[in-house]
């Protein structure tokens, strides 16, 4: 845990949050300020600031946060389909720097 990292309060508990799910490894919950109709975040319980930060330790949490996509996705409406979106590094345009997977959906995405 990183004593000034929101999500890492966030994935323990000690700021409120609207969750979707976690377990012991990983943390769902949805975002302040949604992108689509439906916008959640998956995130590690440990602190890796981002996918750049990520080692090969963490190779089978990060397999776990991705098959926990769809399943997710489904619970929260989504079926039919999601986008998944990783922003790493200022260059990524991440700003919270903690690692953690967009889930978006529910509305008409535009083509990239
Ligand atoms: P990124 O730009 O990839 O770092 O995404 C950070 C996301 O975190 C943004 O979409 C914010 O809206 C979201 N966010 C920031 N603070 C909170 C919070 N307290 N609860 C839920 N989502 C948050
Ligand atoms: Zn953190």
């Amino acid at each position: 845990m990183s004593e000034d990292c929101i999500f890492c309060k966030i994935a323990a508990g000690e700021i409120p949050s609207n969750k979707v799910y976690e377990d012991g490894e990983v943390y769902a919950f949805h975002d302040i300020h949604p992108a689509a109709p439906v916008h959640f975040m998956i995130v590690p319980k440990e602190h890796i600031a981002s996918l750049a930060h990520a080692h090969a330790r963490h190779e089978a949490l990060l397999g776990r946060i991705l098959l926990l996509a769809p399943i997710l996705a489904k619970g929260q409406g989504l079926g039919g389909g999601f986008r998944t979106i990783i922003n790493t590094g200022r260059g990524g345009g991440q700003e919270v720097m903690h690692l953690h997977v967009h889930i978006l959906g529910g509305g008409a995405p535009r083509p990239m």
